[in-house]
């Protein structure tokens, strides 16, 4: 039995029929940038999300970016995150000419330490940027009483959450913008790169809708200089198609991550993935912690099983970040997790036969 990490076709045959008249649709109009349907994918985003407002984009990286710029984050300014993420997140800081600054974080669900955001903040930070990594919301409570006293704005960076909830709030409503990715392996993806920014600031908003479109929302005329950072209608148009799915999508994802919680239970040489109180978990990823994680990995493959190591080197430790002077060692947390993490097959669509045969395959290998 082959099983693979990730597998579209399935959830492609679902929504073929109604997918590719709105495609169409849009060939026909000849409206490929932005438009109607840009505009109405935004109202019904803002809506599932919980934000007053919706901004299509380019892509989750350019929705980071837009963000910074909005908050007029840059040269000298240092924004706090975590080293145990997709390099976008860091990256974009780095791009607006702004600092990444690290804290480590739990062991338990790989998430942002909030408890050491303090000792991280100077008269230089302006910004914290949390990262609902896997599917589940930072603890977005203590981090934002953090922000409010030390008035720091509050960008999430809910790229692998949406629809993840903390006590009841969407992911990407807590903070003062929250920021989304299309791109095809998240939970909703388009056919293509594509990314949101959302905010219930109407002054965040209308910079943003600027900011997206070169820095002038008339044409030709320009307060600042923005980014070409806009949604295709192409990809609006598949979004809003699959959007009505997304709930019983993420249902799938979770059965499937239950079942796999309860086929690893007995194991105790594997650290299944923990959903904390009050936080819904959209299992953009299903996660194991394990000893021997190379070597699992290894035997997944040889046994046609996907899998990945979501990530193998923390932020810190990467090339291009060493101008920062971060060394080996100070963020325990994040490297640990780095050397023992695997990501296996969570899509909605897999059977619970895959999955059986995945977690039975996990079992034999960890256990001896
Ligand atoms: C995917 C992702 C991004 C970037 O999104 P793109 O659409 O690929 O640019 C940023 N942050 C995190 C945590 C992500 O997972």
């Amino acid at each position: 039995m082959k099983v693979p990490l990730l597998d579209l076709k399935p959830q492609y045959a679902q929504i073929k029929d109604k997918v590719l008249p709105e495609i169409m649709d849009t060939i026909e109009n000849q409206a490929f940038i932005l438009g109607p349907k840009v505009a109405k994918l935004e109202t019904q985003m803002a809506e599932y999300i919980g934000t007053d407002y919706a901004i299509g984009c380019s892509s989750g990286t350019d929705a980071l970016i837009l963000a910074l710029m909005a908050l007029d984050i840059g040269n000298g300014d240092e924004v706090i995150t975590t080293p145990y993420t997709f390099f976008a997140t860091a990256s974009s800081i780095h791009r607006v000419g702004a600092k990444p600054v690290f804290v480590d974080i739990e062991p338990d669900t790989y998430l942002m330490d909030v408890n050491k955001i303090e000792a991280a903040i100077t008269d230089k930070t302006k910004a914290i940027m949390p990262v609902h990594l896997f599917g589940q919301c930072v603890d977005m409570d203590p981090l934002m009483e953090i922000a409010r006293k030390h008035n720091l704005k509050v960008i999430e960076d809910a790229c692998q959450s949406i629809g993840s909830t903390y006590k009841g709030k969407g992911a990407g409503s807590i903070g003062d913008i929250g920021c989304f990715s299309f791109f095809p392996s998240k939970n909703l993806g388009g056919f293509g790169d594509g990314g949101l920014v959302s905010t219930s600031n109407k002054e965040i908003y209308d910079r943003i809708i600027g900011l997206r479109v070169h820095g002038g929302i008339v044409q030709y005329h320009h307060q600042e200089v923005g980014l070409n950072a806009r949604l295709d209608a192409l990809q609006a148009a598949v979004i809003m198609v699959k959007l009505p799915y997304l709930k019983g999508w993420t249902e799938g994802r979770r059965k499937n991550a239950d079942l796999y919680n309860e086929l690893f239970k007995d194991n105790a040489n594997i650290v299944t993935p923990v959903e904390k109180s009050e936080r819904y978990h959209i299992y953009n990823q299903y996660v194991l912690r394990v000893e021997n994680r190379d070597e699992l990995k290894n035997h997944l493959s040889a046994n046609e099983i996907g899998c990945s190591v979501y990530y193998p080197l923390s932020l810190h430790q990467q090339k291009c970040f060493s101008y920062l002077g971060y060394n080996k060692g100070d963020f325990p947390e994040s490297e640990k997790a780095a050397l023992s993490t695997i990501a296996l097959p969570i899509f909605p669509e897999l059977t619970e036969e895959q999955i059986r045969f995945v977690a039975k395959t996990v079992n034999d290998f960890s256990k001896s």
